[in-house]
């Protein structure tokens, strides 16, 4: 009796309410720091532990993000100073004993514009929230609100988060968002500027576009081709659960692709892109992020969500994420009349070339690649080719297999939409959560109505190259092996300052047998001076067996070096249709021309 009365004592004051306001402030662009300013009020411990995540989620390597952050000063409701203690690369200890009302100021330097980093200068700012706001250790999951302060001179806010009743009207005023919780804080990018916008509407979603910076854009040409993009995407799973999208561009010299939010992306693409030449290429960069708002950001591995900022989230299932997607970025292409179904299957022919041409696809399984991203996808090195390769492609190979044998099985009435329909359904939709890697293959056999070990054990766990013939006949595509054995010497150059450089050496040619390193100066080959061109031409001149002599410079000292051409057989495939007017066929791309 005491125990329950002392329990029904205690819970109102269970029930304080603590809140969190942010305030984004940006008063001198020109030294690119943003202001960061968190109040805190009613946390009753005596701590309170902030930290600022280390990576950016959709990207995966751990970037550091607190490296760009000065110094941490807190204060209660009177102004008082609180001492604040660094005690981790990315977390800080404020002793807040019992006020009320802490407030949090600190500044991030922010001067890298990509689609996953933040940044400032006069003439815009754009926050990836990750690199930008702090949370509360333990209280992720408290809402609230956000104050951004926009530069003087810059008029429009644009981010995917709702804004908030309680906004300052007028140009350059004070616009308040709102947040269910930090992941949704930190996956709402903002664009802040005088960027362009426009709006469209497709599938009952309406979609906002920002687009920032000088660029060869048509921007009707662009309604109608998103418009088009995104409807073909939505028609994959029949539902979008978007009611509100946001797109944000960024037109730069060198574009850096895509970063995907739950309901928006940042794409980062070359001023120029707008071209007849290249337009396709940007379309196809809007379909793969925008069927990232099903593919990872709702149908996802259990590992990527709910977050884990202070480290690396590992999971093998990379090659579905970005592989899948990868895969219906072209094929959505074909199905929305951009791309012929004769450039679709050369498409799929030069990645399945790319992946199975290539040394590292017989040392680094998908699975493997998946697991390190983090320390190998976004940090390659002159060895990389020989030891890696990407789940992007090789993800995007393996699902193009599983649709053909889809549309096999079910004779033309279910393909790999289906397949990630049931994903949607079974996981996002009624378990709420992500799957584990035993879930996902055992969602693939469910489906199938069949067993997938050996799919798993060869292609996923292993680098066994897939009978690619007998697969894709199912579907009328006739695929012809093209390798044969051939003299090699194995090394690529490029002309450098005048230099010729070795770039690249494969593992087990004749080149390394012959010990020349990456970024040895190539000088001379059998007494002749040579340059890229002369080099090139002169190794294909020779035949297996054939004695070279080389002359090379490493750190000034010259070296002479010997070997012998070596053969070797780069895998290799031609994709041809069979019967363009097979019912099979025209399924998979949906496609008459
Ligand atoms: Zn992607």
């Amino acid at each position: 009796m005491k125990l329950l009365f002392i329990l029904a004592f205690c819970l109102p004051t269970l029930s304080f309410a603590q809140s969190i306001k942010y305030a984004l402030k940006m008063p001198k662009p020109q030294n690119h720091y943003f202001e960061v300013e968190m109040e805190l009020r009613d946390f009753k411990a005596s701590e309170l532990t902030v930290k600022m995540p280390v990576w950016a989620p959709g990207s995966y390597l751990v970037r550091e993000f607190s490296r760009h952050v000065n110094y941490v000063k807190a204060v209660d409701e009177n102004n008082k100073e609180l001492k604040v203690t660094k005690t981790a690369k990315n977390e800080w200890k404020i002793a807040k004993g019992k006020s009320k009302k802490v407030k949090v100021n600190y500044d991030v330097y922010a001067f890298e514009l990509s689609v996953r980093t933040s940044f400032l200068d006069l003439s815009h700012g754009f926050v990836s929230g990750s690199s930008v706001f702090f949370y509360v250790d333990g209280f992720k999951q408290l809402s609230g609100t956000l104050d951004v302060h926009p530069y003087s001179s810059f008029k429009t806010i644009t981010t995917p988060l709702t804004k908030s009743a309680e906004s300052v009207q007028g140009d350059g005023a004070v616009e308040r968002f709102t947040f269910t919780n930090y992941d949704e804080l930190v996956d709402s990018p903002i664009e802040i500027g005088n960027h362009e916008l426009f709006y469209f509407q497709s599938g009952g979603t309406h979609h906002q576009v920002a687009l920032y910076g000088l660029a060869n854009y048509d921007m009707e040409q662009l309604k109608v081709d998103m418009e088009k993009i995104t409807a073909a995407a939505t028609d994959v799973f029949g539902q979008n659960p978007c009611k509100e999208y946001t797109f944000i561009i960024h037109n730069v010299i060198n574009g850096q692709g895509g970063l995907e939010h739950a309901n928006a992306c940042v794409l980062s693409v070359n001023r120029w892109t707008y071209s007849p030449a290249e337009y396709n290429g940007f379309l196809s960069l809007v379909a793969h992020e925008y069927f990232h708002l099903w593919n990872v950001k709702r149908i996802r591995p259990i590992e990527l969500g709910p977050f884990n900022y202070d480290e690396e989230n590992y999971t093998t299932l990379l090659w579905v994420m970005e592989g899948f997607t990868s895969y219906y970025d072209e094929l959505l292409m074909v199905r929305a009349g951009y791309y012929s179904k004769e450039d679709y299957l050369r498409k799929l022919q030069g990645t399945i070339n790319y992946v199975e041409g290539s040394t590292g696809a017989r040392v680094q399984s998908v699975a493997h690649a998946s697991f390190d991203a983090w320390i190998k996808a976004y940090r390659p090195n002159e060895n990389s080719g020989n030891t890696t390769m990407t789940y992007y492609s090789r993800g995007a190979m393996l699902a193009s297999l599983l649709d053909a044998m889809i549309i096999d099985k079910f004779d033309a009435q279910k393909c790999l939409d289906h397949f990630m329909r049931y994903l949607y359904d079974e996981f996002y939709v009624k378990k709420k959560r992500g799957f584990t890697e035993l879930e996902f293959q055992e969602a693939l056999e469910t489906f199938m109505g069949q067993d997938m070990d050996q799919f798993f054990n060869d292609h996923v766990y292993g680098t066994k190259i897939p009978d690619f013939k007998s697969v894709f006949s199912k579907v009328a595509v006739n695929v012809v092996y093209t390798g044969k054995p051939a003299a090699s010497f194995g090394a690529s150059v490029a002309q450098e300052g005048g230099k010729t450089i070795v770039k690249s050496i494969r593992s087990g040619s004749a080149a390394e047998e012959a010990g020349i390193s990456v970024g040895d100066e190539l000088i001379a080959c059998n007494g002749i001076r040579v340059d890229q061109n002369t080099f090139d031409n002169f190794i294909s001149s020779l035949v297996a067996g054939e004695y070279i002599e080389l002359i090379v410079a490493r750190e000034e000292i010259v070296l002479n070096l010997q070997t012998k051409m070596t053969t070797y057989e780069r895998p290799g495939f031609r994709f041809e249709t069979m019967t363009p007017s097979n019912e099979k066929f025209y399924y998979w791309l949906r496609s008459l021309h």
